[in-house]
């Protein structure tokens, strides 16, 4: 069972903020070493998908299984969440490590305390340790220089590839990463790219939400499109990019190109 069962398994996820439903039935499935891109307009639904795979949102319906083990948290504003479901959350978050478009570093620590910051103090790792490993991984983005520096000092790909290492300190089951380089100054998404591009070349389990459509078609198992909070196209990148069949994705790819 543990092998076999998907990294992340979504059924029929519906999100409603008041009136407003932003999801309407999306589901996915991310195997082990899956990239899945999430592409889509502004306001199709694309964060709030990926925040309702880690519980920073609760789905209003359907379900998401992470590695196997069901959630069954419902968004329920009239019943406060149980501490069992309080811990639950805080495991799955633990293993689904997500990259914002404005990388959230906690300022007021370097580098390096920022990388060891979660494995350390919510892990339980001895810090001796989980400094060798962010080292380690600061090395791998090309940070090593620059550990003991505040992220205010930091260009936005750095504190990006920064934000990247802490990430992966914590040996996620998967990576969800919103949009990460769109707001970047375009001569440093390169460097951000070619980070996570290794990543996906390393039998990582990523699901990526980008206007970078050369990207996620060079990297991408398999591409999402989504529209007003449905899927509205899917499959394999060359398929999706190279062969759009629906109207609205034939729009969208060349708007963004
Ligand atoms: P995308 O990432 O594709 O641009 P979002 O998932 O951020 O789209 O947003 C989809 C829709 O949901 C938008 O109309 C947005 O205003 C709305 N929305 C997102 N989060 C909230 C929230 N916490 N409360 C109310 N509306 C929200
Ligand atoms: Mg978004």
């Amino acid at each position: 069972m543990e092998d076999v069962a998907p990294a992340i398994e979504v059924r029929d996820l519906f999100k409603r903020f008041g009136p407003l439903e932003v999801l309407k039935g999306v589901s996915m499935t991310a195997n082990k070493g899956d990239v899945i891109a999430i592409i889509g307009g502004s306001g199709s639904g694309k964060s709030t998908f990926l925040r309702c795979i880690n519980m920073l949102e609760l789905p209003s319906a359907g379900s998401v299984t992470i590695h196997g083990e069901a959630i069954a948290l419902k968004d329920d504003r009239h019943h406060g969440l149980r501490p069992a479901d309080r811990k639950q959350i805080e495991r799955i978050r633990s293993q689904l490590a997500m990259v914002f478009q404005s990388f959230n570093l906690w300022q007021h620590m370097t580098v390096l305390q920022n990388v060891i910051e979660v494995p350390v103090h919510v892990l339980g790792m001895k810090r001796d340790e989980a400094v060798e490993i962010a080292e380690t991984l600061l090395r791998r983005v090309g940070l090593h220089e620059k550990q003991d520096v505040y992220p205010a000092f930091l260009s936005g790909g750095q504190q990006q590839r920064a934000a990247i290492a802490r990430a992966l300190a914590v040996q996620p089951l998967a990576l969800l990463f919103d949009e990460p380089t769109s707001a970047l100054d375009p001569e440093l998404v390169g460097e951000v790219l070619s980070v996570i591009g290794d990543l996906a070349k390393e039998n990582r389990t990523m699901v990526l939400v980008t206007h970078e459509m050369k990207f996620a078609r060079d990297v991408a198992s398999h591409v999402i499109f989504l529209h007003n909070g449905i899927i509205e196209e899917q499959g394999p990148p060359d398929q999706v990019f190279g062969d759009p069949k629906s109207e609205r994705l034939k729009q969208f790819i060349s708007s963004v190109h």
